[in-house]
């Protein structure tokens, strides 16, 4: 690989730290949030910049079953920013039956023309270099968060023989598995390489409840190489996402704005409204009076987004979703503040503690 990936701290307190990723002339602030979700699909780069994003992600299974070659992501998706891939592992391990989990693979019938496929931690690895990554994850074989020991031991064996034969099928972010099992997640971690830029704390699902979520990656993260990157490839709710951040994570996925968009909810700082509820009809006011964001700078009233909602018009929630990502994103931003200043309010520990589980 050509590439160099670095990750510098700037600034420490407690477990969390803010820090700048630079990889291929592109560079990230963290913590960030890696955008999944419908934004990636509804709105433009330009538009996705303009709302704070500074990092988008792609599945190379998503890539490596089209017949075609759409060489580097950036190009195709005119994307200027930092891209992450996933290994394409989760999806093939999703498809197959169990006799398709081989040593050296996964075997499965493609869900679009049934077709046999076989996919390899090799394939996984050069699908992502040739998408133009600029941060990889390797691959891992992984089981249900709550699965039996016996389960979760096995696919922890199966990630790490990979890791240990070819050390460098780690990817940028090496994974750790283990689902809640510390003691699994630690044999996992030890296989991995000393030359990986950071870990990516696997199979911690929706289904997780947050405060389980909290205790595990406050455990992994204080078994981790602290100069290393922490990356936690799971979405929830914004709930989830500042305690995952006040947790230590440098990088958190999350679909967070278009999921609260499609429900018709714009987020007020850590509020939420339901712009469909009828008496939104009547209220001239912005979503939020404090919002620089393209949708409030141009004064796009709540009556007039829930007008476009009752009536069907899609850009009632494409309003939502970029005044949504525009909040997140400075969500983050402030929490980026607040460690660098070594406080963060009592507001936003609260906020975080009260999870909805
Ligand atoms: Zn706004």
């Amino acid at each position: 690989m050509s590439k160099k990936l670095t990750f510098q701290i700037k600034h420490r307190y407690q477990t969390m730290r803010t820090g700048v990723v630079t990889v291929n002339g592109r560079q990230l602030e963290t913590p960030a949030i890696v955008q999944t979700g419908s934004a990636l699909t509804t709105l433009t780069p330009t538009e996705l910049r303009r709302s704070g994003v500074q990092a988008i992600k792609q599945d190379a299974m998503d890539y490596w079953r089209s017949p075609d070659d759409l060489g580097d992501l950036h190009d195709l998706l005119g994307w200027p920013g930092i891209l992450v891939t996933a290994s394409g592992a989760d999806q093939a391990y999703r498809w197959a039956k169990p006799r398709g989990r081989k040593k050296d693979g996964v075997s499965f019938h493609d869900p679009d023309n049934n077709q046999l496929r076989f996919y390899t931690p090799q394939d996984a690895l050069a699908e992502q270099q040739r998408l133009g990554a600029d941060i990889s994850q390797g691959f891992a074989r992984d089981d249900d968060y709550f699965a039996p020991v016996d389960d979760l031991t096995a696919a922890a064996t199966q990630t790490t023989t990979w890791l240990t034969k070819q050390p460098d099928l780690a990817g940028d972010l090496a994974p750790i598995v283990g689902g809640g099992l510390l003691w699994v997640r630690k044999a996992s971690l030890a296989a991995v390489p000393d030359s990986v830029a950071g870990y990516s704390i696997m199979g911690v699902t929706l289904d997780v409840p947050t405060t389980e979520q909290a205790r595990l990656v406050t455990e992994v993260v204080a078994m981790l190489d602290e100069a290393k990157l922490r990356y936690l490839p799971t979405t929830g709710d914004l709930h989830q996402l500042v305690t995952m951040l006040l947790s230590g994570v440098d990088l958190i996925d999350s679909d967070l704005a278009g999921r609260e968009a499609a429900m018709g909810n714009a987020l007020v700082g850590t509020h939420c409204l339901h712009l469909d509820r009828e008496h939104f009809a009547h209220d001239n006011q912005l979503l939020d009076s404090e919002c620089t964001c393209p949708v409030c700078q141009a004064k796009v009233s709540r009556a007039a987004i829930h007008h476009l909602l009752v009536t069907g018009q899609p850009v009632g929630e494409r309003y939502l979703l970029i005044h949504n990502l525009f909040t997140i994103n400075q969500l983050v931003t402030q929490v980026r503040e607040m460690i660098a200043r070594g406080q963060v309010t009592a507001e936003l520990r609260k906020f975080a503690e009260h999870c909805d589980q």
